[in-house]
């Protein structure tokens, strides 16, 4: 019976719903005005996130895309430019605030297959200081990018590139732990040390809690305690400041707490639907580096993908895309969810 099948929701890691522990977090988190400073929980959070990564400060925000924002607008000044992936959030996906709200000017670039911005195509993309430029100041990079961990080398040296040239460094890291789980798994270091190693290579990280950590809302966004004092100020001007705001930070406490290493189980089961799908005719599946699996149509099927979509949601399976579908893997999807999604594509293509 179709209401009986289990909702497997692929479209994105911000779908999880909170666990009752972490509920019970909230419920018994200690609260104050964040506007007057003196929300003990948010205040808690800030200090916990700034050191995990290194930072002399941090700032907790309603959404990544108020952090990135926070942080073009407290780098650079109108007028500036910075230099950024033609598929990144801070880019593509944020209704071009940093434009609207900033005058700031984007140069994007074309990205390589590895998902890293070519250090010639940096180099070249600097405006000398002439009148007819606008004045680059900033490299903004995202690790993960698509699910892709950026090889940690590339990373430390597009930044010490960037820092030569005098530009400042903002990590759009919403999904930095996965990341960072990712890069512990190749070193045999620990989450959080990797976590801090790819932060301290920036000036200024952005990172969502609402995403694979599995809190309801929040981001944070870490850099030293001047860089906050301006971000700050941002925050308000951008409808940001928020009141008993620790209910939400102590979501965002327990997630760092109990849902960090974890991600190297969503990871798993990206990989466990990306083995699944091996073979099928007419899919191009990547092999996923984190928790995200991208599926190429190709040939024929590409032809049957608004069917194929209409046969997943059929079975209670959920993804985004058309030719180039997008499975994300979180808190919320088992083993069992990942078998049953997979038997559902490969029954719509009879494979
Ligand atoms: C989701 C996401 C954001 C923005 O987060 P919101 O909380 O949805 O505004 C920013 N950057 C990246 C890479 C993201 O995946």
């Amino acid at each position: 019976m179709q209401n009986h099948q289990p909702l497997v929701d692929l479209r994105s890691d911000t779908v999880t719903q909170p666990t009752a522990a972490m509920r019970q977090a909230m419920l018994a988190a200690p609260l104050g005005d964040d506007v007057f400073g003196d929300d003990p929980t948010v205040n808690a959070l800030q200090a916990r996130i700034a050191s995990l990564l290194g930072f002399e400060a941090a700032l907790f925000v309603p959404t990544g895309t108020q952090s990135n924002l926070c942080a073009l607008l407290a780098h650079c000044q109108r007028g500036d430019e910075y230099l950024v992936g033609q598929q990144a959030h801070c880019y593509r996906w944020e209704g071009g605030g940093g434009a609207v709200f900033g005058s700031i000017q984007p140069q994007p670039l074309a990205h390589q297959p590895d998902g890293t911005l070519a250090l010639a195509d940096l180099e070249a993309a600097v405006k000398p200081d002439d009148a007819h430029f606008a004045r680059t100041r900033l490299l903004a990079l995202e690790n993960t990018l698509g699910g892709k961990l950026l090889p940690f080398d590339y990373v430390q040296s597009a930044t010490d590139w960037a820092q030569s040239k005098g530009l400042s460094r903002h990590l759009d890291g919403a999904r930095l732990f996965n990341a960072a789980v990712a890069q512990a798994a190749l070193t045999g270091a620990t989450a959080q040390a990797e976590g801090k190693r790819i932060a301290q290579c920036f000036d200024s990280v952005s990172v969502c809690f609402s995403k694979g950590l599995g809190a309801p809302v929040g981001s944070a966004l870490c850099g030293s305690a001047e860089f906050i004092q301006r971000a700050h100020r941002i925050r308000k001007m951008a409808g940001g400041g928020m009141r008993q705001s620790g209910m939400l930070a102590a979501a965002a406490l327990y997630a760092l707490d109990h849902h960090l290493d974890r991600l190297a189980d969503d990871h798993a089961q990206a990989q466990r639907l990306a083995a699944g799908l091996a073979g099928v005719p007419g899919l191009q599946v990547e092999a996923p580096h984190t928790n995200i699996v991208f599926v190429d149509l190709v040939g024929d099927a590409r032809d049957r993908s608004a069917a194929l979509l209409a046969h997943l949601a059929a079975h209670g399976v959920r993804a985004t895309g058309l030719y180039r579908l997008r499975f994300v893997t979180h808190l919320n999807v088992d083993a069992a969810g990942v078998d049953h999604a997979v038997a559902a594509i490969r029954g719509f293509f009879n494979a």
